[in-house]
């Protein structure tokens, strides 16, 4: 069996987080739902029943409005961060985790050198990921790219959104899909994929892959 974790980025969606967790539940599948600060403060039920079904929850920034490549001034980050994690409240997985906005994905400079010694000083775990299949914008289309970006991978890491309900309409199929290829669903990360981890810097985040390259 292959390892496989997914996760969801952007929610809480009231209209399109409790069909993704009735999905999940069916298939006896536990995620991570990296949240948006912003939209969890008016839709904090939806994250709390994915909190009581097993899910972890995670900070996603407050605004989901600029990677910290494009501005990472100590006030900006602390906002993003800090004031996500105080709506998140009780929430909180106790390893704090956090996910950088890439911006289309992207992971170069995803978490400069102020977010990540903020992250660090925070205790923060920081979680990266290695597929995106683009559901945001292929609605139709991503679960082709996914099954073709996990294939080569040890340990995909998957990025998919609970706010596009076009896109969420394939998510049975894609894994009940998974499943039939020989997949395991976990909901620990790849360590490949963790650039903090409780506010320690790991090799991945010594790299360099992320810390200042956009
Ligand atoms: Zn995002």
């Amino acid at each position: 069996m292959r390892p496989i974790t997914l996760t969801f980025d952007n929610g809480p969606d009231p209209e399109v987080t409790p069909g993704v967790l009735d999905t999940l539940g069916r298939h006896g599948i536990r995620t991570t739902f990296f949240v948006v600060g912003n939209r969890l403060a008016s839709a904090r039920a939806v994250s709390a029943r994915a909190h009581d079904e097993g899910h972890w929850i995670g900070n996603h920034t407050w605004s989901h409005s600029l990677p910290f490549r494009e501005r990472s001034d100590d006030a900006f980050v602390r906002a993003e961060i800090d004031d996500t994690q105080a709506v998140i409240g009780d929430l909180a997985h106790p390893d704090r985790l956090f996910r950088p906005y890439g911006g289309q994905g992207r992971l170069d400079g995803a978490l400069t050198t102020n977010a990540a010694a903020h992250l660090e000083k925070g205790g923060f775990t920081c979680v990266l990921w290695n597929a995106v299949p683009g559901d945001f914008k292929d609605y139709d289309g991503w679960p082709a790219t996914a099954l073709a970006q996990v294939e080569p991978l040890a340990w995909p890491l998957v990025v998919l959104h609970d706010v596009h309900a076009a896109a969420m309409r394939h998510l049975d199929r894609f894994l009940g899909t998974l499943k039939d290829r020989g997949f395991a669903f976990e909901q620990a990360f790849p360590p490949d994929c963790v650039a903090i981890a409780r506010g320690r810097a790991t090799e991945v985040l010594a790299t360099g892959v992320v810390s200042d390259g956009g």
